[in-house]
This record gives C-alpha cells, sequence and structure tokens, in this order.
C-alpha cells in the first residue's frame, strides 16, 4: 500500500512566506497490503519546505521523523528544503543515531550546500541524484529521477516503484518539449504535479495550469494530483480545475490540500474498479 500525506500544500514565494498554504513537503509511506507478503515499512519525506517538521509531528495520526527511512530533495530552493536540517537532526536523533539516507541533487550538497556538513554526517547514506538516475534503493522500495528540470538549480522528478505501482512526482520547472515524454516513460499510476501558476506571460521557470493539464493528457496516469500552488491557482479555486481536467481528459484529478492524505492504492484500484 501507498499513502502520501501532504504536510504543505503551497509554492511560490508569497503563498509560502505568508503560509497562506503550509510548505512541509510530502510524506511518503509505503508497506505491504494485509495478505500480502512481509517486507519492511518505508517512510520518504519528500521535500520538507519551512515549517516540514511541525506540520509533522503535529498531524493527525502523527508523522514521526524518528521512523522515518529517507529525506529525499527535487532540488535545493528554500520552499523544498528548508527544513532538511531539521528532518535529519530529528530522523537521527539529534545526530545520536546514526541512521537514515538523504537523496538529493548534488548542488544540495556542495558549493552553497542547503544540506549542513554537520548534518549529512548523522545520515547512514547520502546519495547524489543524477539525471534519469537510479534505481536508487531505501529499503524494497525504487526510486529513479526524471530528465533534468529547467528551473534555475539542479531539479529531478521522482518515481517511486513499489510491488508493482508507480506514483511519480514532477516538480518545479519551466515546461519544455519532451518533459511530458520522459515521465511517460515510467508509466505512473499517479502523477503529482507542481502547478505553480494559472494562466498569465510571466516569464518564470514554472509550469502554468494549461501546461500542466497537457503533461497529464500525455503522462495520462490513472490518478493525478495536482499542488504546490500559487495565490492565482487558489483563486481559481485548484478544485475547479481538477474537475476541468477529469471532464477533458477522463482520469481521476485530484487538488491536494494541507493535510490531505492520497490513499494511492485505493484510488487506482478504484479506476480499475470502474
Ligand atoms: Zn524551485
Ligand atoms: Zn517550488
Amino acid at each position: 500500500m501507498i499513502s502520501v500525506r501532504f504536510l504543505g500544500t503551497g509554492g511560490a514565494r508569497f503563498v509560502v512566506a505568508k503560509q497562506i498554504r503550509a510548505s512541509g513537503g510530502m510524506w511518503f509511506r509505503f508497506e505491504p497490503a494485509p495478505g500480502e507478503e512481509d517486507g519492511p515499512v518505508t517512510q520518504i519525506h519528500v521535500d520538507p519546505g519551512p515549517g516540514a517538521l511541525v506540520r509533522a509531528t503535529s498531524a493527525v495520526p502523527p508523522c514521526d521523523p524518528a521512523e522515518l527511512d529517507a529525506l529525499a530533495l527535487s532540488h535545493k530552493h528554500l520552499d523544498h528544503a528548508g527544513d532538511i536540517n531539521v528532518m535529519i537532526e530529528a530522523m537521527t536523533a539529534g545526530g545520536f543515531r546514526r541512521r537514515g539516507a538523504v537523496l538529493a541533487p548534488s548542488d544540495a550538497f556542495e558549493g552553497e550546500a542547503v544540506i549542513f556538513p554537520y548534518a549529512a554526517k548523522f545520515v547512514a547514506s547520502r546519495t547524489v541524484l543524477e539525471e534519469r538516475g537510479g534505481p536508487y534503493h531505501v529499503n524494497d522500495v525504487e526510486l529513479r529521477t526524471s530528465i533534468r528540470h529547467i528551473h534555475g538549480v539542479q531539479t529531478y522528478g521522482m518515481h517511486f516503484r513499489y510491488r508493482g505501482t508507480t506514483v511519480s512526482y514532477l516538480p518545479c520547472g519551466r515546461y519544455f518539449e519532451g518533459l511530458a515524454e520522459d515521465y511517460a516513460t515510467h508509466h505512473p499510476d499517479v502523477l503529482i504535479v507542481n502547478v505553480l501558476r494559472y494562466r498569465d506571460s510571466m516569464k518564470v521557470d514554472h509550469m502554468n495550469f494549461d501546461e500542466a493539464k497537457h503533461v497529464f493528457d500525455v503522462v495520462r496516469p490513472k490518478v493525478g494530483v495536482m499542488t504546490h500552488f500559487s495565490t492565482r491557482m487558489l483563486e481559481q479555486p485548484p478544485e475547479r480545475l481538477a474537475r476541468e481536467i477529469e471532464d477533458e481528459l477522463g482520469f481521476r484529478v485530484f487538488a491536494a490540500y494541507d493535510g490531505w492524505t492520497l490513499d494511492a492504492t485505493t484510488e487506482i484500484a478504484a479506476v480499475a474498479g470502474r
């Protein structure tokens, strides 16, 4: 079974600065279904932005950092990585229990590193994510990365594969020819897309809603999720836009909200049963 808890669904600087939506990232949980072959429960926290630790520990039921197996960054921007060192300390009991993994692009570890060298030493394994890399392993979960996004710093999407199901995460970046096709090669059952902008002519390294819709159309997951919203997206609101994609493309699409848990296994099964 795979579930994803959204500890934050805010994207643009203003939304994050004002905490109109939280910015704690996504908490993935992979565990054997009842009756399935036994195996470990694996928990991976992706993109722990500002407030991630507070959001995790105050969630109901709480997400326990001491049980985390890995922290993963799509890229080092602050809205994705603000709490990475705090989360490393929480995962490793302040460095007293050397455990867990950190996976991130090389520029998160080097140069203007966002992962402090002292904190990196607390974790049992450090993995540098590369373009179209992997499979990287966290217990029996496989992670592969996407083509490099156009986003200022090294940015990669993530494809998590567990017991025959793939959940993919498409983080921030400008739309370009070939982006959607790269994601489509992984045939994700669930595709989570950061949709920051609605309709504007801003020349920034973020996709807008129409581009995201095109990506969904090319990839055609069983279940789509939009997250990482700006104020323009929140005004629409995103729930209406999710229905619009659903009506046009004919698969289930959700607009994520703070505290929501996507029960990926159940939603995929519901599609199969239709
Ligand atoms: Zn970014
Ligand atoms: Zn972002």
